[in-house]
């Protein structure tokens, strides 16, 4: 069994009729559904219900819209296993993840409920008596969001109760590869009693959806999740067309292992979080920097528990990672270790391909890189995959430099036992995100988002409607 696909727009399901495209599970390479495509109509039709539904929708006492993004999150428990069980199937993580991914997000759409009533305004005191001066903020108006396919159902409830929660209509373009849970997203809304048109997904060929909709004078705001090329491109295209954009884009998180860190601790939680989702992650920790005095036993004990984390069928319980979402990232996988190994790294463990299921699923083997040049692929672009690189560093400055030195800024982690060293380097880090000794990013009442390539704005936290609202000032005599 498997999520029944389709469009939803002006509050409609749309399951057949369309041009289709194959969706298929990444750990077994068998074709699992059939997506429709929206065709130039749908478009049509998704803009007019939004915008209709943007004249009503802006209206709606923040109480109701409350009341649905709570019921949303009721929802959103009560059917986790399932939709969980769908994300595996389409998108490759193990279960567990995959059903926490949607508990997790339960509680987004609750944080929304409760900070969609303490959407203030505020009065200005006049110079002149007579005057009253007030400054209040508005819903933008209709919003296009694109979502990726890594945390399909977390990057998309993130953007939906943001737009909805500000009192925005929205229309969403899900990740193709892996489209269940954005259904499921859906059919929550619709349950939860959203009058039609406020939500509308589509699917299509991405740079098609994306520049109609951009393009398109209805719509006001952009909001992408995903690399940081296409970000430039679909920001560039909102800036030519004066539109607001919030741009959650990739990032290459160093992380900072001092000589005075707990280091078995440290090893071990890095090695899990790092196999996390199988690496494709935007905040996974992807350049490890290790003190001289620690390097050796670090670098022993991170392989021997990324040694120990068993590979296979996220729907197997015995499996702690599951496959690549999809064969193009096994191919940039195996891209990366070839050019590591052209400049004289040294793989540690793993660097190829794992043969499970025939062959037909895109597994990877966990992966430990070591000794590598600055230059490297490794540690210059995202490797969004289970690979490791470990780099050893001297002075705090000089790794402070070097964990600086790319254009990303999202997330960043250090493990030290020292306040003076925790302080020093959490001020200087250019990321929007420090973890100190732990990995708590990406809470509800946290605002989650990059600095520099990585990004634009940020979702969660009491931040997340400011790119779904304009600033008012009425003045009155
Ligand atoms: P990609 O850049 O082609 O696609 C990333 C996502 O953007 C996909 O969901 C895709 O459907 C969407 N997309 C692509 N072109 C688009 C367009 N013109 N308009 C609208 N949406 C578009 O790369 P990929 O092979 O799918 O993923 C690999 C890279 O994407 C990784 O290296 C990683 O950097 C990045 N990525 C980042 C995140 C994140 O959370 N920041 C998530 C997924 C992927």
């Amino acid at each position: 069994m498997y999520e029944q696909l389709a469009l939803y727009i002006d509050g409609e399901f749309i399951h057949a009729g369309r041009q289709q495209q194959d969706v298929v599970n990444p750990a077994t390479g068998e074709v699992i559904g059939h997506l429709p495509h929206a065709s130039r109509d749908d478009l049509d039709r998704a803009l007019d219900a939004a915008q209709r539904a943007f004249a009503q929708w802006r209206r709606t006492s923040p109480l109701e819209r409350s009341r649905i993004l709570r019921r949303v999150g009721e929802l959103a428990r009560e059917r986790a296993h399932d939709i969980g069980r769908h994300i595996t199937l389409d998108q490759g993580k193990p279960l567990r993840e995959a059903v926490a991914e949607v508990q997790m997000c339960a509680e987004h759409a609750e944080w929304h409920a409760e900070e969609a009533r303490r959407i203030y305004g505020r009065v200005v005191p006049a110079r002149d008596p007579a005057v009253r001066q007030m400054v209040v903020r508005e819903p933008v108006g209709v919003c296009a969001a694109f979502t990726p396919w890594n945390f399909p159902f977390n990057q998309a409830i993130r953007k939906a109760c943001a737009a909805i929660g500000a009192g925005c209509t929205l229309i969403l373009k899900g990740p193709e590869d892996s489209p269940s849970a954005v259904v499921a997203l859906a059919r929550l809304f619709h349950d939860a009693g959203l009058p039609p048109g406020v939500l509308n997904i589509v699917w299509g060929v991405p740079h098609e959806v994306s520049s109609y909709l951009i393009e398109s004078p209805i719509v006001r705001k952009i909001s992408f999740t995903g690399s940081v090329p296409v970000g430039k491109q679909l920001a560039a295209m909102a800036g030519a067309h004066m539109k607001r954009v919030s741009m959650e884009l990739g990032g290459h998180s160093p992380v900072l292992v001092f000589d005075d860190a707990d280091i078995e601790t440290a090893a071990v939680q890095l090695a899990k979080f790092k196999i996390r989702n199988a690496g494709q992650v935007c905040i996974s920790p992807t350049r490890f920097y290790v003190q001289e005095g620690v390097y050796d036993r670090f670098a022993e004990r991170f392989v021997t528990a990324m040694k120990k984390i068993t590979v296979g069928n996220g729907l197997d319980d015995a499996s702690q990672m599951g496959p690549l979402a999809h064969e193009r990232r096994v191919d940039a996988m195996e891209s990366f270790i070839a050019d590591a190994r052209e400049r004289g790294g040294e793989v540690l463990l793993g660097g190829e391909r794992l043969d499970l299921a025939g062959g037909k699923g895109n597994f990877y083997a966990p992966t430990v890189v070591a000794n590598l040049p600055a230059e490297a692929r490794l540690m210059t672009e995202e490797p969004f995959g289970p690979i490791a690189p470990l780099s050893r560093f001297g002075e705090v400055d000089d790794v402070i430099a070097r964990a600086n030195s790319l254009p990303f800024g999202l997330a960043s982690y250090v493990f030290t036992t020292s306040l003076r060293t925790a302080h020093k380097v959490s001020s200087e880090l250019e990321a929007g995100m420090v973890g100190i000794n732990h990995f708590g990013i990406g809470l509800s009442e946290l605002p989650f988002g990059g600095v520099k390539d990585s990004g634009i704005g940020s979702e969660g936290g009491q931040e997340t409607f400011d790119g779904y609202l304009v600033t008012k000032m009425v003045t009155q005599v």
